[in-house]
């Protein structure tokens, strides 16, 4: 009887630990060309992206893969209070040829997303190059096999297609590899809830988008947020805001998707109370500063209304509000993606 009572209290102790969520804040990093100035717009010099690793270490951060990650966070253990996760999207060869070495060197891990049908095409890397980092801890992720602009499509259109791209990836990791991973990343980072339903139904453990934020335990597994680390964007200072960025906790956001008809459209959203102070919230509209239309309280719920000024005139456009804690120790950071389809890339 003993025996029995304590292992029913070992049962329902372990089962408490393992319900209780976990808090943590972890921004996870998008790259994609390593020293290939031919593209300065997706490219980051090496001596900068050596400098960012060189941060990593002397500030003891964990650098975790994204699957590591997701892991932990889905079985509700612990994930460190100092984390990054580093992506990397499309294979491209000057990854293998000049970032990992550079990875190897500080001896960590990242994440890469290829998408299947360019692997082993001029500048992008090949099966063998793939399964050789693979072995060596390289995390490998799906980034579709066509690389296709789905959102161009009609909804009902896009579910086959998305649908019929998503089987032919996973037969092409299955012959390479002897495996399908369990990570998505959408191609040019745009998504619609009805994607994240299909990668759920499909078994995908989370997928990453194109839009910035922290990975937290408030995220959708099936769109976890990125900074981009490309372009203007690729600096050493940059990487240093960023990583002391705190998720700002949405528990609503309206619309969910990212079409928009009325330009320029209205994002709503439902704040977690207490945890910052939208007194000193700020807006922007694709980097610039722009007026909160409306900050409203409803029960403790608090309610932010954003709209831009202007129309939006490009295909993809970021709405983000960041907010410093209660504490006043930290920031948070939201994004919303706005597509609109009918501009081309
Ligand atoms: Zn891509």
């Amino acid at each position: 009887m003993r025996t029995f009572i304590i292992l029913l209290s070992f049962i329902l102790l372990s089962s408490t630990v393992a319900l209780e969520a976990q808090s943590f804040d972890i921004p996870v990093f998008a790259y994609h060309r390593f020293g290939d100035s031919r593209y300065p717009s997706t490219n980051i010099p090496l001596s900068v992206f050596e400098s960012q690793l060189q941060y990593l270490a002397d500030n003891h951060y964990t650098v975790l893969t994204l699957g590591e990650a997701v892991a932990k966070w889905k079985a509700g253990k612990a994930l460190p209070d100092k984390a990054a996760i580093l992506t990397i999207d499309d294979g491209y060869l000057s990854f293998y040829e000049n970032g990992w070495p550079l990875l190897k060197k500080y001896g960590f891990s990242a994440t890469i997303f290829v998408q299947t049908g360019t692997i082993g095409g001029n500048d992008f890397i090949n099966w063998p190059q793939i399964k050789e980092m693979q072995k060596a801890g390289i995390e490998i992720g799906n980034h579709s096999h066509d690389h296709s602009q789905f959102l161009n499509l009609d909804e009902t259109e896009r579910s086959a297609v998305f649908l019929r791209d998503l089987a032919e990836a996973s037969d092409h990791f299955q012959e390479h590899l002897g495996s399908t991973p369990a990570l998505y990343c959408y191609p040019y980072g745009e998504w619609t809830p009805d994607m994240e339903q299909m990668l759920r139904a499909a078994g995908f453990a989370a997928a990453t988008v194109q839009k910035s934020g922290v990975f937290s335990q408030s995220s959708d597994a099936m769109a976890i947020p990125r900074f981009p680390m490309g372009g203007p964007f690729g600096t050493l200072q940059g990487f240093k805001n960023k990583i002391v960025m705190k998720a700002l906790e949405v528990t609503e956001a309206s619309p969910a998707s990212p079409f928009f008809s009325d330009n320029p459209p209205t994002l709503r959203l439902t704040i977690k109370p207490g945890e910052v102070n939208l007194k000193n919230a700020q807006f922007f509209v694709d980097g610039t500063k722009t007026e909160i239309k409306k900050i409203t309280a409803d029960g403790d719920q608090q309610i932010v209304v954003l709209q831009a000024v202007k129309k939006l005139t490009q295909r993809r456009t970021l709405y983000t509000l960041t907010a410093p804690s209660a504490t006043g120790n930290s920031w948070h950071w939201y994004s919303h993606l706005w597509v609109n389809p009918k501009v081309a890339e």
